[in-house]
């Protein structure tokens, strides 16, 4: 798997968990601590230091627009902008060895 697609992964996961601790009635449910929050945040910018630095920039951007900056595959259609992949994407043996980018919205795909 391409190494910049593996840190997306995992700091998409770590975002996705950083969204779900603003919400306060979630900590309280869960006993989730501010120490708790601030060391997943301090792990998700680690991860984050380990992109190329337009990679960053461009994740940031994807964050703003879309709420993430990583997307899933349904179908052949990217499930940020429910567009049809072109095929091409999927003719290569493994497709996760590219960072692939949806030619619609521009979010990264994870095939
Ligand atoms: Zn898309």
């Amino acid at each position: 798997m391409n190494k910049v697609l593996k840190i997306l992964i995992v700091l998409n996961d770590l975002d996705e968990k950083l969204k779900i601790f603003r919400d306060e009635k979630y900590r309280e449910l869960f006993s989730i601590s501010n120490k708790m929050v601030s060391t997943w945040e301090k792990k998700r910018e680690r991860e984050f230091k380990k992109l190329p630095v337009e990679i960053q920039d461009n994740y940031e951007r994807l964050r703003k627009r879309y709420g993430f900056g990583l997307a899933s595959v349904t179908e052949g259609s990217c499930n940020n902008c429910n567009q049809k992949l072109p095929t091409y994407i999927f003719a290569i043996k493994d497709p996760n060895k590219e960072l692939n980018i949806c030619p619609s919205c521009g979010i990264y795909l994870i095939l």
